[in-house]
């Protein structure tokens, strides 16, 4: 049972009933959130939505202007932020370049007059930790954007934060980088067992990092789930809509035979199947999101699709690994279907301009209220 899931599992850190304004806005609205130990929690969000502040707090460079935030049981207010169990990993930028990359990890156990024993150890172990051995007695100018990175990583874990937190950690490494240090990151926290709480703009990055993440919007967490139940069942428009591609499908529910639903959704058209998990209403207005890698496209009807529309191919966008095609339906929706190219595909199956059939299960969908 993960401790999100168990009544019982003590949070690490807490947020209840927080709310932080700045004169008359709200940045941060009437928020709870429980994170778990040895969690890599990830936050995500448009711009602006409250991502920073919540770090912030967490760090104790803002406090909330109401509700209380607890670690480990205690509310943390009154604790200041160097005394708190707590580290914020900045960017690498904020190095020091006149001292080596042994002196940047060791600096803060030095201020905190760690016995020389100990510290020597401790830095080995933290330099080993991030695989930088070798790159000890340089300066942070005589080597790479991301060995820095991992250097501004020993330093922040070096003091055995309970809790680090990490704001944008990559964003200044280019794409692959990016994406082999997203696995050293996960391999570091799994090591350390310390609980990380990363912010990050990279929805795939939130995916691959995170244990579990966070939607927010103006201030409030809209979903927290992990990463593949936010993606298979997104609990809103908005959610689905955040995380990956999704074809919106707007209509009224019908509740049909079984559990299913019948949705009409465009004169002329037979009603749609889906089935869903909340409950609608005999004519309740409501959207069907679907994955364009559900929707399955083909020259001829397929028999026995519980859901099957035809329409003309609009555009395609070829990937490589992957094709997606854009379907215009005779309302003029469009919808994209992708296909893998698993095979090696001498010829576009389908052309421009190409009628076409879309096909879906009744599951393939999230049946949402409007
Ligand atoms: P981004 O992804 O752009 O970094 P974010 O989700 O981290 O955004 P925050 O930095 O937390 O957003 O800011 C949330 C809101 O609070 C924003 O509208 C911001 O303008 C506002 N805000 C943050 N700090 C202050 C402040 N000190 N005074 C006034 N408004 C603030």
């Amino acid at each position: 049972l993960a401790p999100w899931e168990d009544p019982r599992a003590q949070p690490l850190i807490r947020f209840r009933n927080v709310t932080k304004s700045f004169g008359a806005f709200t940045a941060i609205d009437d928020l709870s959130l429980d994170i778990f130990e040895k969690e890599f929690f990830a936050l995500l969000g448009p711009s602006g939505c409250g991502k920073t502040t919540m770090m912030r707090m967490l760090a104790g460079f803002e406090a909330p202007s109401s509700g209380v935030i607890e670690l480990a049981g205690q509310d943390i207010a009154p604790v200041p932020p160097n005394q708190r169990a707590v580290n914020m990993m900045f960017q690498s930028y904020a190095l020091f370049p006149h001292l080596s990359i042994w002196d940047n990890i060791a600096f803060g156990l030095k201020r905190d007059k760690m016995p020389k024993h100990d510290l020597n150890e401790r830095v080995e172990a933290m330099l080993k930790l991030t695989r930088l051995e070798q790159f000890a007695s340089r300066k942070p100018h005589q080597i790479s954007g991301g060995q820095r990175q991992r250097v501004a990583l020993a330093r922040s874990l070096a003091k055995a934060p309970k809790l680090l937190l990490l704001d944008e950690p990559l964003g200044a490494l280019d794409k692959k980088l990016r994406q082999d240090t997203q696995f050293e990151l996960m391999d570091i926290q799994e090591t350390t067992g310390t609980t990380f709480v990363i912010v990050t703009h990279d929805q795939e990055e939130a995916m691959t990092v995170a244990s579990r993440v966070a939607v927010m919007d103006h201030g409030r967490i809209i979903q927290a789930d992990t990463p593949d139940r936010i993606y298979e069942t997104p609990n809103s428009v908005y959610v689905a809509d955040f995380i990956g591609d999704v074809n919106i499908i707007q209509g009224k529910a019908n509740s049909g035979e079984g559990e299913g639903y019948r949705i009409f959704w465009s004169e002329g058209q037979p009603p749609l199947q889906a089935s869903s998990s909340t409950d609608l209403s005999t004519g309740q207005s409501c959207s069907l999101a679907i994955r364009p890698e559900k929707v399955a496209i083909s020259a001829e009807r397929p028999e026995e699709a519980a859901n099957a529309v035809q329409g003309k191919v609009l555009d395609i966008a070829y990937l490589g690994n992957l094709s997606t095609y854009h379907v215009e339906l005779p309302n003029g929706l469009v919808i994209k279907a992708q296909t893998a190219n698993t095979r090696r595909i001498s010829r576009r199956s389908f052309t421009w301009e190409d009628p076409v059939w879309l096909s879906w299960t009744a599951t393939a969908g999230v049946l949402l209220a409007n």
